[in-house]
């Protein structure tokens, strides 16, 4: 570890965590890269939560977001998650697919006990992966009703993966992520670039994270498996004071030339090509979880139980 000041803190960019409050969820879905599921494992008991609520106040941290997996299976903790958060002088918000919203009256069932606590936002998963084609909707319910209640809502759509011409080049178009079960999904047939070309980390601030996620066995993720560490080894405050990504085995790597570098320093076999940088880097982490077992976990999100 170094102690060179200069570097970039973690403490001074994060501003938020994302609690996976679970893994379960009712849905699971093709681009999920968690690979959540009504089997999954991993949720908070309610003194874990109240406890990492005190860390991540200890640290600074103003925002928590509840989200999973699908947040609303276990209710009472979220709410109590909220009421306790909104105790210790955090903003809250929660993401959820809605689909408890079975009208417009059972969704302000749900939603009375959050606009009471003035919960600061509510988002809702708003794409063909959750609903087809429906045209209502249990998410356009839980909308209409968080609207009526006067919360501040706003909607989370993933496309589906489609190819698309670029300059006469075959591209891959959609917004969906190429990480957990959207590779055992959606690789075939779609266009591949070289992996040499692979030299960047496209979605994540690894040196300056804004936003960290927390899961119920302490991973603290910087990307869905890529984490700074464990919260019931280390207190959160001091991982976040100990984080700098340019000496991680992981994140130092991917800063340096994307996952292209991550295939050279540890001489991973690979392929020639893939569909883009988190597809690749996605099958190299996968590939050293025995190496740094504390670094890529859990090993579900690797779709290995
Ligand atoms: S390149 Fe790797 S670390 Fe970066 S966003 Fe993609 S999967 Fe995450």
């Amino acid at each position: 570890m170094t102690d060179d000041a200069s570097k970039p803190r973690a403490r001074a960019t994060l501003t938020s965590v994302h609690i996976l409050l679970t893994y379960a969820c009712n849905f699971s879905c093709d681009h999920c890269f968690l690979f959540s599921g009504p089997e999954a494992r991993g949720t908070f008991t309610v003194t874990m939560l109240i406890s990492m609520l005190d860390d991540i106040k200890k640290s600074g941290i103003a925002n928590v977001c509840f989200e999973g997996g699908e947040a609303f299976l276990y209710y009472p903790l979220l709410v109590e998650g909220i009421r306790y958060a909104h105790e210790l002088g955090l903003k809250t918000s929660v993401v959820t697919n809605a689909y408890w919203a079975r009208s417009i009256a059972d969704a302000e069932l749900w939603l009375k006990p959050l606009a009471s606590l003035s919960v600061g936002k509510i988002s809702v998963s708003a794409d063909a992966f959750h609903f087809g084609d429906e045209v209502e909707n249990s998410a356009k319910r839980a909308l209409a009703a968080a609207k009526a209640l006067g919360i501040p809502t706003s909607t989370l759509r993933t496309e589906k993966p489609a190819i698309q011409s670029v300059d006469g080049k075959r591209t891959v178009g959609g917004t969906t992520l190429f990480k957990g079960r959207a590779v055992e999904k959606f690789i075939d047939g779609l266009p591949r670039r070289p992996w040499e070309e692979l030299v960047t980390c496209p979605h994540e601030k690894l040196a300056e994270p804004s936003r960290v996620h927390l899961d119920a066995y302490g991973n603290v993720h910087l990307c869905q498996g890529v984490c700074m560490g464990n919260a019931l080894k280390t207190p959160l405050s001091a991982l976040i004071d100990n984080y700098h990504a340019e000496d991680d085995p992981i994140c130092g790597l991917l800063l340096d030339g994307g996952p292209a570098a991550l295939a050279r320093k540890y001489n991973l076999p690979h392929e020639a090509s893939y569909v883009d940088e988190c597809h690749f880097c996605y099958m190299l982490r996968r590939a050293l979880i025995e190496t740094y077992p504390d670094i890529l976990a859990p090993r579900q999100v690797y779709g290995i139980t």
